[in-house]
């Protein structure tokens, strides 16, 4: 009998495992993707480029349709949601989005691949029309409909990182932009002294950000459509608004299946991508809960450089394999108009807040030599262990060319190095690059001055 591998969502973490088992295990196994949209292994990173014009969408962000995957083997049904799974029986009941008609799918192995969800909370008039939560590609098209009414005004409600790329994108279309977030920084997932360079260097180009306002509600127009968002202190006009409150991870269907979840909602698996407590399900991406490599702790961090590690580790073991998936560092990249932020690892206050002694070293440098075209500032700033002077953390802001610079320290804080081995590594130098010091290593330089 042919063995039956079932998947739910056909995007990173669910394609990756399916095409990864197809590839090891060839004719000795049938997969099928459950994909309820009529994309599959589609790049919703590339969303807020797509609005702002920069790339063609949809189609363009589709790196393997489903008619790619079909002919590499694997059974694609798009348009089809899985509505239930019962783990005793080893099925699936899926419906057809299109015909309405049920149908019940029997796994050997099942593979949960269902992503997040926006965070939508009970805010008076978030539903209205004209408010957008950006994370499918038919969010992208919703959104550009409401675009088509040449509006004025935008909010973006929430200044994570994929509320500052939609902020960018929006100002590109020529909006006029306010961010709104009831912390005072943009970007929580850096230190305070690090968000506040994000706000400023905004301000500079014409976004306007207002932190410490926690939004009230959403009001409309007389035509049902989004007016104006309300926080303490002001009504300010929307003709559009989107919503960059985070993500949560999207496992109901698990749940309602009696899989276990963790405390930030994820679904909870071994480090072999299993779900815990069962032999042949398996889960991966936005909708499991991931370990931090430094502190061991559980944490929801909903980032597609893991789904896809996560879709291999899952294809492979489920093959035989042996393969593990080691934790992560939450290293990300963004960035809003000409400012690049980057971070990875242990915030200063993150760390104390656990009771790590710890030592910061801030630094200004350039992003190529100071006197060659093009060189721009950056800002560095580095967290390591007292004592030790182990590496604990990184974040960047500054100019084109600084934020893949933290893959240095991504590399360093992976492999438990310390600052003063890093201010000791031998990087790449010429004039057009950097200066002669890698402004991360002068940050990791000062650091081991203090640790
Ligand atoms: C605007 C934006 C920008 C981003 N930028 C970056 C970035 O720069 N770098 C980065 O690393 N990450 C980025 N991400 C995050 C990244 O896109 C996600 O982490 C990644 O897509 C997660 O992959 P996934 O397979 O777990 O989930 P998803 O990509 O969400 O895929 C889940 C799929 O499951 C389907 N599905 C759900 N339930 C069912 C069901 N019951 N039946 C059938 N199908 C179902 C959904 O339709 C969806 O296609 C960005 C995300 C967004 C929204």
């Amino acid at each position: 009998m042919t063995r039956q591998v079932v998947v739910i969502g056909g995007d990173a973490a669910g394609a990756s495992a399916a095409s990864a088992v197809k590839r090891a295990l060839k004719r000795d196994v049938k997969v099928t993707i459950l994909e309820r949209q009529r994309y599959t292994s589609y790049s919703a990173c590339g969303i807020p480029y797509w609005m702002a014009g920069q790339v063609d969408g949809p189609d363009r962000l589709v790196v393997r349709s489903p008619e790619e995957h079909r002919s590499r083997g694997l059974v694609v049904r798009t348009r089809v949601e899985a509505t239930a799974i019962d783990t005793d029986r080893q099925i699936v009941t899926a419906r057809d989005l299109t015909s309405g008609e049920e149908e019940v799918l029997d796994y050997d192995d099942l593979v949960i691949a269902t992503g997040a969800t926006p965070v939508r909370p009970p805010i008076a008039g978030i539903d209205l029309p004209g408010v957008h939560g950006i994370q499918l590609l038919s969010d992208g098209l919703d959104t550009l409909e409401s675009l088509r009414s040449n509006p004025t005004h935008a909010v973006v409600v929430g200044a994570g990182y994929i509320g500052i790329e939609m902020a960018e994108a929006l100002q590109q279309r020529g909006l006029d932009v306010t961010i709104v977030d009831m912390a005072e920084q943009p970007m929580r997932s850096l230190d305070p002294d690090m968000g506040e360079l994000i706000a400023s260097e905004m301000e500079g180009m014409g976004i306007t950000y207002r932190g410490g306002e926690p939004v009230q509600a959403i009001e409309a127009a007389s035509d049902g459509r989004v007016a104006s968002v309300l926080t303490e202190s002001a009504s300010i006009p929307a003709d559009i608004v989107v919503l960059g409150l985070g993500v949560q991870p999207n496992s109901k269907l698990a749940k309602q299946a009696g899989l276990p979840t963790g405390q930030f909602g994820g679904i909870l698996t071994d480090d072999h991508q299993r779900v815990e407590g069962y032999r042949n399900i398996w889960s991966g991406g936005d909708c499991v809960e991931v370990v931090g490599k430094l502190t061991g702790r559980r944490m929801h961090v909903a980032l597609g450089t893991h789904a896809n590690k996560h879709g291999r580790v899952i294809g492979a073991n489920i093959a035989g394999g042996d393969l593990v998936f080691p934790g992560v560092l939450r290293t990300a990249v963004s960035k809003v108009c000409d400012l690049e932020i980057s971070r990875v690892g242990m915030r200063q206050s993150e760390a104390e807040e656990m009771g790590w002694a710890v030592v910061s070293a801030v630094v200004k440098a350039h992003t190529r030599a100071h006197y060659f075209p093009g060189s721009g500032k950056i800002r560095v700033k580095v967290i390591a262990e007292k004592g030790t002077g182990r590496m604990l953390g990184c974040q960047i802001v500054g100019m084109a060319g600084s934020a893949k610079r933290i893959d240095i320290a991504a590399t360093a804080i992976w492999n438990g190095m310390s600052v003063e081995d890093v201010a000791s590594l031998d990087l790449g130098y010429s004039p057009p690059f950097s200066p002669v010091w890698d402004p991360v290593q002068t940050a990791a330089r000062k650091a081991a001055g203090m640790v």
